[in-house]
């Protein structure tokens, strides 16, 4: 599986051809045969509220504020990799049960395709205060008005979220 569209076979290097597998066209070795199946790629976040706030870093990769998450590992259940991202970004511990599920939608940036999982956890489920990890620059709290109203500074996929949990006329 890929999540985007690849050129060579990762199990053999061979340059790749189209074939028609499965009802669409596909990527396949005409060396060894391996089929590339293209998936979406599980991506998780959390929305730790605290009353009318929540909690949004500042990517050190630069881009708009987002609500703390990142993939799974392999090996990883979403929960298990919603609460490590939590920690490494944000350094709040949290428990995997404390979660509740949110959201699981389909979204796209450019070529890449997720499936997003989306938890809440209240503060008070959480330990610590929020400190920038090392893909951060800044955790801060902010007012979901603030959030919700500052599309140039967050992402439209955070905003629909932060929407379906704090209800807006
Ligand atoms: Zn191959």
């Amino acid at each position: 599986m890929v999540a985007v569209e690849p050129y060579y076979c990762h199990q053999c290097g061979t340059e790749l051809i189209e074939r028609r597998i499965h009802g669409r066209d596909r990527k396949s070795c005409p060396e060894c045969g391996h089929r590339h199946f293209r998936n979406a790629v599980v991506s998780v976040d959390v929305i730790v509220r605290d009353g009318e706030e929540v909690v949004l870093l500042d990517p050190a990769a630069g881009g708009p504020w987002e609500l703390p998450g990142g993939h799974p590992e392999f090996d990883e259940g979403p929960e298990v990799a919603a609460v490590r991202e939590l920690r490494e970004e944000t350094g709040l511990e949290a428990r995997a049960p404390d979660l509740d599920l949110l959201s699981v939608v389909h979204s796209v940036h450019g070529e890449r395709h997720y499936h997003m999982v989306t938890y809440v956890l209240d503060r008070a489920e959480t330990a610590g205060e929020p400190t920038p990890g090392e893909e951060a620059t800044a955790v801060e709290w902010w007012s979901v008005d603030r959030a919700l109203s500052s599309p140039s500074e967050t992402r439209e996929i955070d905003r629909e979220a932060l929407r379906s949990v704090f209800v807006r006329e």
